[in-house]
């Protein structure tokens, strides 16, 4: 590695080939932004295609616009505009709901499947990290206890557990390909293939891979997957999430969220329910539009490059953070919480301090905004969209200053959100 000076930095950007697609997102001077992987920046598109859908669309050409303005159809659209990034094929994704609630879906028609196959009824355990992001633990503890079936959850400690713990007596395996906390990367293939052996469904939640890392959703034969836009995909605060079904799954598939928009045919005004053929039956309800009209405009910025690409530049801010972070902060009780190997490392890095909560508020003030997870963790998230490499360069040094000066306040009271 040459040396690695704030100049080196700056050449590093002048040879991104990604470096133009900045220019496409609003981001505040005097910011340097580690935090798209919790809500990604505003895609300047995103201001217009806000304002067209309030005044023109809402404003004036009110309800006709649910045929007019294809907002019924939306959620669909978006879906087929997403789906290449997770390597998904048209009419298996749409985007709806949170992430949570896609989950409770996912979880609950991926147990009916099992229960209804005389071969697979009587698996009763879902397996899960004890890492995985809390709400995917608290959204299979709340449908199994509402079942009352006797499903039990298992939370496994590591990778070697998982392997172990997925066995005859499995319903449902349900996983974040990149966890939230330490950013380490599950290989899906082999997972997948492994639960696949062992007779249970995969549920993988790409929360942090949406955008960030190639997936091949088809491709390692995975069963069903949801996800966030509002992270790496840029669709706005609290934007829909998305629910993928592959194809072979989608008859089988139901959920008990079965509302209108579900409906074979919701404008028949039917007294009862009857699920539509193709993945629109993982919708439940009406839309909030102004924010799915959103997403689209991240989405477009993605149409502009690949995958293959985003993933290069990623590995190269990371693997720069790392090193920097080590080398210029050597003196200080960092420890890397993030895998070092590329295969087994999503697009965020977590380094734990002692005063990490401090630290980041302390950078914070300076603009340089990363943010604070439980237990002790700094988490900067690297999108190669919009970061460049010396923001990584000026990132570190702003660090390295605050623990040379002990600029931070180690009482300070925490934010609701952190
Ligand atoms: C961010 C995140 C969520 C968020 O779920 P919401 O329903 O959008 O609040 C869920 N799962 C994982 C793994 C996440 O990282």
């Amino acid at each position: 590695m040459p040396t690695l000076t704030r100049q080196h930095c700056l050449s590093l950007d002048q040879e991104d080939s990604l470096a133009p697609l900045r220019q496409q997102f609003s981001l505040p001077q005097g910011v340097i932004y580690l935090d798209g992987n919790s809500l990604g920046a505003m895609p300047k598109a995103a201001l217009s295609r806000a304002q067209q859908v309030i005044q023109a669309e809402w404003g004036n050409d009110l309800i006709k616009s649910w045929n007019t303005a294809g907002w019924f159809e939306l959620p669909s659209r978006l879906g087929n505009l997403l789906a290449p990034l997770i390597g998904a094929d048209e009419g298996e994704v749409v985007v709806t709901d949170s992430t949570s609630i896609n989950l409770f879906k996912a979880l609950a028609a991926a147990l009916q499947m099992q229960a209804a196959n005389p071969a697979t009824a009587a698996r009763k355990v879902i397996i899960t990290e004890r890492s995985n992001f809390p709400t995917d633990i608290y959204m299979a503890e709340g449908l199994t206890r509402w079942l009352d079936r006797g499903y039990r959850l298992h939370l496994v400690d590591s990778a070697e557990e998982l392997d172990s713990a997925i066995n005859s007596d499995t319903a449902l395996v349900m996983l974040t390909h990149v966890n939230y906390r330490s950013g380490a990367l599950h290989d899906m293939a082999a997972i997948t293939a492994h639960a696949h052996r062992q007779g249970a469904l995969i549920l993988w939640d790409l929360a942090h891979s949406a955008g960030a890392v190639p997936v091949e959703l088809n491709r390692a034969k995975a069963d069903f997957a949801v996800g966030c836009t509002y992270k790496y995909l840029n669709g706005g605060p609290g934007s829909q999430a998305f629910i993928w079904v592959p194809k072979h799954h989608q008859a089988a598939f139901h959920h008990p969220l079965s509302g209108w928009w579900g409906h074979a045919a919701p404008f028949a005004m039917q007294p009862s329910f009857e699920a539509t053929p193709g993945i629109r039956r993982a919708l439940c309800g009406t839309q909030p539009m102004v924010s799915l009209a959103m997403v689209e405009s991240g989405l477009q910025v993605f149409a502009q490059t690949t995958m293959q690409a985003i993933r290069a530049k990623s590995l190269a801010l990371t693997d720069l953070f790392i090193a920097l972070v080590e080398s210029r902060c050597a003196s200080h009780p960092l420890q890397l919480a993030t895998p070092r190997m590329h295969a087994q490392r999503g697009s965020h890095v977590s380094f734990i301090h002692p005063h990490a909560y401090a630290v980041i508020q302390a950078l914070i003030g300076r603009g340089i905004i990363g943010d604070y997870r439980e237990p002790g963790i700094m988490r900067f998230g690297f999108t190669p969209l919009y970061t460049q490499f010396v923001d990584v360069w000026d990132a570190v040094e702003g660090l390295r200053d605050i623990l040379d000066q002990q600029d931070y306040q180690p009482d300070a009271a925490r934010n609701a959100v952190t």
